[in-house]
């Protein structure tokens, strides 16, 4: 071989082996992670489940395979890419942040609500959060779509809605003494409906059975709340990301009091008909109202859901946790196993002198955040919590629980009991008021944002 022959084959080698490598290595991190998306969709079919709630509906002829989505969910491997694609392995941790949707270059995301098995259990409404009575609305967690920044984005758009129906319908409610729209629930759906009704200088009234902030104000103490970017009536982008539950309630405050927002907070809607008239008719221990328009901005969360076993009526058990400082060399029963129960076992196993023992009735946990998976297993590993799978308790009684385990009954000492089994959605109030109940098409039941921002990105993507 010729000097110049061996150089060529020398610089031919060297160049193969710099582009092999990195082309090496991005097709083993890419079986990697195509290995690692099957493990994530057997995982998601083992906890059997499928989507609870929101999630994203992708369509495949529109995915590029930039893998952008898979990277930015909070909540981990909601989507995996598979062969090339981006596809839905872990449906039920996504809780509706979206931001899949909105990374997406190519617009081939949508969020969609229920599924069409829970959808029978879910409000029948249009894309413009219409229930089956014309002017009756529902917004927020009540229409199957969790997290604060949804409920604020619904609450703008809804009350808008009703504003362009109101003046292209010519009606002054004013006149007639009426309310333009009377929005039910003072959580930050109500909050950000009743501030946007303020900004649209509308007649509106504002009932809240409780106190002001909704879910949110029964945070526990201190709680970090995760929320993105959002448009806050009378006040502009709120770009915070994360907060405290106190900070978050005290900027609402900051924008309901500049505002001059007024709300009858202890007031509970009772009935809400509709007369001949067209207008409606609200009922409150405290008095009646009329309204051109309704939304219900009532949470899923306002009754909660109870075990039904002997003794607990008993006042040592209790369905919130907002002060886990306040309970100190304590024998605790935590019972559920959602992200809820495994907080509120977390932060009353970190104060002093406290044996807390959580309760769930299943062999494991499923639906929890990646991040709390992995703090609840720390805890368990240093005793601060005891998890006992397997298990339902039959008994409280004034100075302990009996628990059943794997079908053998248990006694253990207790001062307290925390039962977090979920809320019960407000479906009998609302079939009562008239409201309609059925299966929607989740494929084609995108929130208007979205489905807007969808058609903007491809119509890019076409240009
Ligand atoms: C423990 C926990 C942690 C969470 N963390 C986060 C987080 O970090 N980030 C995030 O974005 N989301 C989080 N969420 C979800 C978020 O809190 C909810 O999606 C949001 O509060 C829903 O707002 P909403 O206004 O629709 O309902 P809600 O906040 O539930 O408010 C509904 C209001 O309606 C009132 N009401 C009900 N019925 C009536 C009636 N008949 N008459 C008058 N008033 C009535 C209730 O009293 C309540 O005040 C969390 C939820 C929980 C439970």
């Amino acid at each position: 071989m010729t000097d110049s022959l061996l150089s060529d084959f020398l610089y031919a080698l060297m160049y193969a082996v710099i582009l092999g490598i990195p082309v090496a290595l991005y097709l083993r991190s890419l079986k990697h992670r195509e290995a690692k998306a099957r493990a994530a969709a057997e995982k998601g079919k083992l906890h059997s489940s499928g989507p609870q709630a929101q999630h994203p509906h992708i369509d495949l002829e529109w995915c590029i395979g930039c893998q952008l989505c898979t990277t930015v969910c909070p909540e981990g491997d909601v989507l995996a890419m598979l062969g090339g694609k981006a596809v839905l392995v872990n449906g039920y941790k996504c809780i509706g942040h979206s931001l899949c949707a909105e990374v997406c270059p190519v617009g081939a995301i949508t969020m969609v609500r229920a599924t069409p098995s829970m959808g029978a259990d879910m409000p029948v409404m249009s894309d413009e959060y219409e229930t089956s009575v014309e002017n009756m609305f529902i917004i927020g967690e009540l229409g199957g779509l969790a997290l604060i920044k949804n409920a604020v984005n619904q609450g703008r758009e809804c009350v808008d809605t009703i504003q362009g129906r109101l003046q292209a319908d010519g009606v002054s409610s004013r006149a007639q003494g009426v309310y333009d729209v009377v929005i039910v629930g003072a959580g930050p759906a109500g909050i950000a409906a009743s501030l946007r009704a303020i900004q649209n200088k509308m007649n509106y009234l504002t009932l809240e059975q409780d106190e002001l902030g909704g879910t949110v104000a029964k945070y526990p103490r201190q709680k970090l709340v995760m929320t993105s970017p959002v448009e806050f009536p009378m006040y502009g982008k709120f770009k915070k990301t994360e907060l405290s539950k106190e900070n978050l309630l005290a900027f609402w405050k900051q924008v309901m009091d500049r505002a001059d927002f007024k709300v009858h907070t202890g007031e509970k809607v009772d009935d809400i008909s509709k007369g001949e008239d067209g207008l409606f008719t609200i009922t409150t221990p405290k008095g009646r109202y009329r309204g051109l328009a309704i939304i219900l901005a009532l949470g899923r969360t306002g009754t909660p859901r109870k075990l039904g076993v002997k003794g607990e009526q008993l006042a040592k058990v209790m369905y919130r946790l907002i002060e886990a400082d306040h309970y100190v060399n304590k024998k605790i029963l935590v019972v559920g196993g959602g992200d809820s129960a495994i907080e509120a076992a977390m932060g009353l196993g970190h104060q002093h002198g406290n044996t807390v023992t959580l309760s769930y009735r299943k062999e494991s946990f499923s639906r929890i955040k990646e991040r709390n998976a992995t703090r609840i297993e720390e805890c368990m590993r240093t005793g601060k919590v005891k998890v006992v799978f397997n298990s339902n308790p039959l008994e409280i009684t004034p100075d302990s629980v009996v628990l059943e385990v794997n079908g053998q009954q248990h006694q253990i000492p207790n001062d307290y009991v925390w039962v977090f089994a979920g809320g019960i959605p407000p479906n009998d109030f609302l079939k009562k008021i008239g409201i309609g109940f059925g299966k929607r098409d989740m494929t084609v039941e995108a929130s208007n944002e979205a489905k807007q921002a969808a058609q903007a990105a491809r119509q890019l993507v076409q240009a």
